[in-house]
């Protein structure tokens, strides 16, 4: 069945996955079943968009309630669904309006939109000149302006030519960031941790330092926590880490409770003020399914602490990890429940060590070939972290190249 499944996939899927070779048929809380009835717990949690856990009762009631009463109906027109949704993300994130979209890379995109249109009618940079500064190894989503200034060549082979207007600098260097600004910066677009780069936590006090500079030269700093926000790193948003705010916030993956896809750019109102009718929409983008789900979403990380949570069960984990004695393990890293353990490549692959986790019954995905990922749900238990260390344990001894 699972290599029928498999072979099926691969004949009618384009292959821009390379999936571990199971097959999931159903999942609940933090666990997921393959169709042969095993038995998973899901460490990558789909990259945070999983944090409440699969199936989650508040979530599901949530959205199949509104399913029945109103689903789509496009922001042709007012529905009773988005304000209370959208009130809370304001109220929540300390910034005063939201725009509605519904994956990670169209909320970026409303970004980079928001920070040009800022630049050329407020700090009146010349037309076309605005830029924008990212970071080194930065991971913002996949179109093909945002694919434009990523650090990684496999993102960018022959998709080309490129948006321009866009300023490279080294992730986490203060330095190099003063330099890089000019008249004509708009905005600095990071994230607070590094995702999709290994999860790389830059030093301590970077990021304050970094909103320092902003302010002093008129730059709007944009944070996308489509990752690192709602709960993940131990904080609601990574950027309460360093006791700052941002002009503009990019959230996604949690914000869809784990059952849809749902993203906003938040912001200060001088900035979203700049949007008017015609200038950006969506057609799915805060639809009443969405909206129900995305307030409900935020309510459960709420109500049930998960952010809190995450800080407590991340550190309870992050020391099992490092007290693990293995010579595979060159770093262990990290924030909250989302910790990346770096493998030395001359002794193993990443993806070797998440092949036999997954023979073991844990699921989880390696990033940039090096790094092992560990993003449970943040409803994990302490006696389930427990479990998963003694699996990963067993997976290192067993790739531990004997001593001759
Ligand atoms: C996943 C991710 C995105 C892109 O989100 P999609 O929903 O896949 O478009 C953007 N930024 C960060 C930091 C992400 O982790």
């Amino acid at each position: 069945m699972t290599n029928r499944t498999i072979q099926k996939e691969n004949t009618f899927c384009a292959h821009n996955y390379k999936p571990l070779p199971v097959v999931l048929t159903r999942g609940k809380g933090v666990w997921l079943w393959d169709d042969a009835g095993n038995k998973y717990l899901d460490m990558m949690s789909a990259y945070s968009a999983v944090s409440h856990g699969h199936g989650h009762p508040r979530l599901i009631k949530a959205l199949t309630d509104q399913a029945s009463k109103l689903a789509i109906c496009s922001r042709a027109f007012y529905t009773d669904t988005l304000a209370p949704f959208l009130e809370k993300l304001c109220d929540m994130t300390g910034l005063d309006v939201a725009l509605p979209m519904n994956t990670g890379a169209e909320a970026v995109e409303t970004a980079i939109k928001a920070a040009r249109r800022w630049g050329y009618r407020m700090k009146k940079i010349p037309q076309n000149k605005a830029e924008i500064i990212v970071a080194h190894g930065n991971f913002h989503g996949r179109t093909t302006t945002i694919i434009s200034f990523s650090s990684d060549a496999d993102y960018k082979a022959d998709f080309g030519p490129f948006t321009p207007g866009f300023v490279e600098v080294p992730y986490g260097d203060i330095a190099a960031l003063e330099a890089a600004i000019t008249p004509n910066t708009c905005a600095f677009l990071v994230e607070p941790i590094q995702g999709e780069a290994g999860i790389v936590v830059p030093p301590a006090g970077w990021l304050k330092k970094a909103a320092e500079l902003c302010k002093k030269h008129n730059v709007l700093l944009i944070l996308d926590e489509i990752q690192s926000g709602l709960g993940r790193t131990g904080k609601m948003f990574a950027f309460e880490h360093e006791g700052i705010r941002p002009d503009g916030l990019i959230l996604g993956k949690a914000l869809g409770g784990g059952v849809m896809p749902v993203s906003a750019f938040v912001a200060r109102k001088d900035i979203m003020d700049l949007f008017n009718p015609g200038s950006h929409g969506s057609t799915f983008g805060g639809n009443p399914l969405a909206a129900a789900v995305g307030l409900e979403a935020l309510k459960t990380l709420e109500d049930e602490k998960l952010a809190e949570r995450s800080a407590k069960l991340g550190a309870y984990m992050m020391g099992k990890l490092n007290a693990i004695n293995s010579r595979l393990i060159t770093d262990v890293r990290g924030k909250g429940l989302w910790i990346g353990v770096a493998i030395d490549p001359k002794l193993a692959t990443a993806r070797s060590v998440c092949e036999k986790l997954m023979e073991r019954g844990i699921l989880s995905k390696e990033t940039h070939e090096t790094v092992v990922r560990f993003a449970p749900p943040l409803v994990i238990t302490e006696a389930e972290i427990d479990w998963s260390i003694d699996q990963l344990k067993e997976v290192l001894a067993e790739l531990e190249p004997k001593a001759a």
